[in-house]
């Protein structure tokens, strides 16, 4: 049987004395790959965190082969508040990897990560989803399709220019075998955490950490192109699309929500679909306060699909 074992990792003291820590739950089992897991890096995508916990749980009764290191809040400071970015300096972590140590919290928490979790990892998987209204549904490939693939994601999104300072960016080109998995957010159906640990043990299988027969399907989408759309203002927030038309295909640029004045309660703003053929992967179903620039709809091309 593997070893299992719990620690945390000290960042630094906080403004009231008490110690920045990240946790981490690692099992040791003899000959095999070394695998990081990272979630909520964003402080507010919650379900990471139980998607972790269900995968430390299957691992603490499971044999593991080689190393598996979970760190299931990244953010702890985001995460006590609800909240993307660090409450503290407002940073959103996972533009600035690799951190600085003489940074602000986090910077010098991202550092942290990177010395202490990120070196040395073969293969790392870093667990996204929206945060209190969002839900996307999508993996990345990075530097390893098959990898992608095993995550069994819809929509598979090979970036032809992605975003800077991700830890990602900072394992994917020191050979770290590296995927990003977006999984759910909004109202956190058990659907979407269920997706989540699949994802997770599926590639832990695919690269031998533990034992079983991975899990593939050959109707999964890869594209390109995925759009961001959100609303130029603030506002009311009313969806024209129920959270039903998450993985679904939209013909024509028809409208996907609208946003109101909360005082006048004039249309400020109609939010359009921008392709012939919009495949939902993220977007925002309940009404509620929207800012301008919020992620609301995050659309996929699929003209752009790679065969
Ligand atoms: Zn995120």
């Amino acid at each position: 049987m593997s070893s299992y074992k719990y620690y945390e990792i000290p960042v630094n003291y906080l403004g009231n004395g008490l110690e920045l820590k990240l946790p981490v739950h690692e099992f040791c089992g003899g000959e095999g790959p070394v695998v990081g897991i990272t979630a909520c890096i964003h402080g507010d995508e919650t379900i990471g965190v139980e998607i972790c916990r269900q995968v430390v749980e299957f691992l603490k009764v499971n044999d593991v082969h080689g190393t598996v290191k979970v760190m299931p809040v990244a953010s702890p400071l985001g995460f006590e508040c609800g909240l993307r970015n660090t409450p503290i300096d407002k940073n959103n972590m996972n533009r600035i990897f690799p951190g600085n140590p003489d940074g602000m919290v986090t910077d010098v928490q991202a550092h942290v990560i990177v010395e202490k979790f990120l070196t040395g990892l073969d293969t790392y998987i870093d667990i996204h989803s929206g945060g209190q209204d969002p839900v996307v549904d999508y993996a990345y490939v990075m530097n390893d399709e098959e990898m992608s693939r095993a995550t069994l994601a819809n929509i598979l999104y090979r970036p032809t220019q992605d975003y800077v300072g991700t830890s990602a960016t900072f394992t994917a080109p020191r050979g770290t075998k590296t995927v990003t998995i977006e999984c759910g957010g909004g109202p956190n159906a058990p659907y979407y955490v269920d997706r989540g640990v699949k994802a997770v043990l599926n590639i832990l299988r695919l690269k031998k950490a533990i034992d079983g027969e991975v899990v593939k399907r050959d109707d999964q989408i890869m594209i390109s192109h995925i759009a961001h759309v959100n609303p130029h203002h603030g506002g009311l927030f009313v969806p024209a699309l129920s959270y039903d038309a998450m993985n679904t295909i939209v013909e024509g640029k028809v409208v996907l929500g609208r946003v109101y004045n909360p005082m006048t309660l004039e249309l400020l703003e109609e939010i359009r679909a921008p392709y012939e053929k919009n495949y939902i992967i993220l977007m925002r179903g309940s009404v509620n306060r929207i800012y301008a620039g919020d992620f609301t709809f995050m659309i996929g091309d699929l003209d752009s699909e790679i065969k």
